[in-house]
């Protein structure tokens, strides 16, 4: 168990966390949040209400069984109470629908908030662990309705101590003042343990964000219907299933081990609280036996007792609550305050002359190697380029960093003498285009498939089609047309792993990019398919800049200019005639694939 401090070591803020919760509540849902509060006070002050019409009706109904009262006075205390009571429900009712919508529009404006900051947040910081699980903290946040319960349980202690603390304590204190601390020190265990328990569930669900990703990882693995294949027909599904439940129970036996605390920490409170109890019959009688109450008194002071005994321990417990809700409440606002992606102010329509690569270096987050180490390179206007290599020679991060998705460690790319990470995002995103390895096989229309890359041009059937031919997919299934939807998620069509290739191919030369970047989307095809569509593109792509990865050297012949990689470094760049005679890796590699393309 973590002794430090609930949020301690991501600077813990209480004061400042309780008062965004309360501005976002004032800001985001104002009416509930009058409403609210009217509520709140009414349902303070009616029970004082309720006292003062009841004491007067039953005075002028007592004094007309003594035949001195006024039926009129009766008949109006009444009416005024009942309508009054009336009035009081219909309001608590409507004014709890009100509140319960507004709540959940707070809950849902807090997950808009976190699905924003999701969007906005560097995209290197999704390499980050850490980051994924200051993420899955705030989620945590979110599921138990953390902010919700902080407003709720804000109002309900001002009411209890209100209506019940100061009137009760205020007739209990007049018979004597040793009820008041007898009350408060029965009742004190429950906010001591609140606090410690609180501060440990805390805890525990801090430490198991990491083992919640892992849960729900495992689960998607046999949910998935790619993964299920590759576990059934591996045997792996046990394996992972007993990972799965091993997890699970881990996380489950904490969380119980926890519960079984709690009810110990409950019975030892309950304990003490009935000692308390039993301490205030003793003390009434002895009052009574002096004669400084009277009977009836004796037994008021005791159901006085109860009450305030039972107002304090509500106090206690939901005051004890906070603490550990703002602490989860402190890690969604921790991660809400994550810096977000910068958005440079340089213009950009697009390249006019070269991209100089200069002397880059790359590491991952909380990883000690270099992904890249000094890498410079020159890629003119219009050439098309094929990065070579073997995997894990740092391709594909080399192409992350040339589109500006994570900034260098050390040196800089520059785009026509401007630094990638300066310009304006949306305008730089506008001019290029990535057709990635992992692609997306979105379960929409064909043509949503295709036109997703420049939505402008969905209804722009002969281009769809255009696209779709050049990424050499002529042969769809029959039955498959642009509206046809893709994958069984939804009951689509589904169609093999190569068609899937080639319309993310597709996607990517759809787009009116100037700059493409093919990072092996063709590497489950067979070399030579591979070879042919990628001929095929970069015929297609003759106005463009191309940047096209490959583990393969069947382009080669094809392409302006060959970079090799090994180990993250730039060992090799050439024609392809160039790097066969000079006899180095590239000679290495074209020799052992070279019977593939015979
Ligand atoms: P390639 O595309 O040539 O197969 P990569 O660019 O994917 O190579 O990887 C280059 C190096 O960076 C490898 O050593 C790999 O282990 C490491 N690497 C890749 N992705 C990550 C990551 N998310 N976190 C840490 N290291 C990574």
């Amino acid at each position: 168990m973590n002794k430090a401090k609930a949020g301690e070591k991501t600077g813990y803020r209480p004061l400042c966390i309780y008062g965004r919760i309360f501005v976002n509540f004032f800001k985001v849902i104002p009416l509930t949040a009058a409403v609210y509060v009217v509520s709140n006070v009414l349902s303070g002050l009616f029970p004082a209400f309720t006292t003062v019409v009841l004491a007067a009706l039953f005075d002028e109904a007592f004094n007309l069984t003594q035949g001195a009262g006024d039926m009129q006075q009766v008949l109006a205390c009444g009416l005024v109470y009942l309508i009054a009571y009336v009035l009081y429900r219909f309001w608590g009712f409507a004014a709890g629908i009100i509140a319960d919508i507004g709540m959940d529009k707070n809950q849902v404006n807090y997950r808009y908030i976190l699905a924003a900051k999701l969007a906005h947040l560097p995209y290197i910081d999704f390499e980050n662990a850490e980051i994924k699980n200051m993420h899955q903290r705030a989620e945590e946040c979110l599921y138990g309705g953390t902010m919700g319960r902080v407003i709720s349980c804000s109002f309900s202690i001002v009411i209890l101590c209100v209506t019940n603390l100061v009137s009760v304590s205020a007739v209990l204190a007049r018979y004597s003042l040793w009820f008041l601390p007898l009350c408060v020190i029965s009742v004190l265990p429950y906010l001591i343990a609140r606090l410690i328990r609180g501060r440990e569930f805390y805890y525990i669900k801090r430490k198991q964000a990491k083992k919640t990703r892992r849960l729900s990882y495992l689960w998607n693995l046999f949910t998935d219907k790619r993964t299920v294949k590759e576990l059934r027909t591996m045997g792996a599904d046990d394996y992972i299933f007993k990972q799965w439940t091993a997890c699970r129970d881990e996380v489950q036996e904490e969380l119980w081990a926890q519960n079984r605390k709690d009810a110990v920490s409950i019975l030892i409170c309950d304990a003490i609280r009935l000692i308390g109890y039993g301490a205030c019959i003793a003390m009434s009688l002895a009052l009574a036996v002096r004669g400084t109450v009277s009977v009836g008194v004796f037994g008021a002071c005791i159901a006085a007792f109860m009450t305030l005994q039972s107002a304090t321990r509500n106090i206690l417990e939901l005051g004890g609550e906070l603490p550990k809700d703002l602490a989860f409440a402190n890690d969604y606002f921790t991660f809400i305050d994550l810096p977000e992606e910068t958005n440079g102010d340089a213009p950009y329509t697009g390249l006019r002359e070269k991209i100089e690569i200069k002397n880059i270096s790359f590491r991952y987050p909380n990883t000690e190697a270099y992904a890249l180490k000094n890498v410079s390179l020159e890629i003119y206007k219009g050439e098309k380029i094929a990065v070579l290599g073997e995997n894990g020679s740092g391709k594909t991060t080399l192409t992350k960093l040339l589109l500006g998705l994570y900034p260098p460690s050390e040196g800089a790319i520059l785009y026509d003498g401007a630094d990638v990470n300066g310009l304006d995002k949306t305008q730089f995103h506008k001019t290029v285009s990535a057709v990635a390895q992992s692609f997306v096989r979105y379960n929409l229309p064909l043509r949503e498939n295709i036109a997703i890359s420049d939505v402008q041009r969905l209804y722009e059937d002969d281009a769809i089609i255009n696209a779709l031919e050049s990424a050499g997919l002529e042969t769809l299934p029959a039955a498959v047309a642009l509206d046809t939807e893709l994958g069984t998620s939804f009951g689509g069509d589904e169609i093999s792993g190569g068609q899937w290739q080639k319309i993310a191919i597709a996607r990517g030369l759809f787009r009116d990019s100037q700059l493409i970047v093919l990072d092996e989307p063709t590497s489950a095809l067979d070399p030579l398919v591979e070879t042919e569509i990628l001929s095929k593109f970069i015929e297609l792509a003759k106005d463009k800049t191309a940047v096209i990865i490959s583990h393969r050297v069947g382009l080669c012949r094809l392409v302006d200019k060959i970079v090799v990689m090994k180990d993250g470094e730039i060992v090799e760049v050439g024609s392809h005639g160039e790097l066969i005679r000079r006899g180095g890796e590239y000679a290495r590699l074209f020799t052992a694939q070279e019977k593939w393309y015979r």
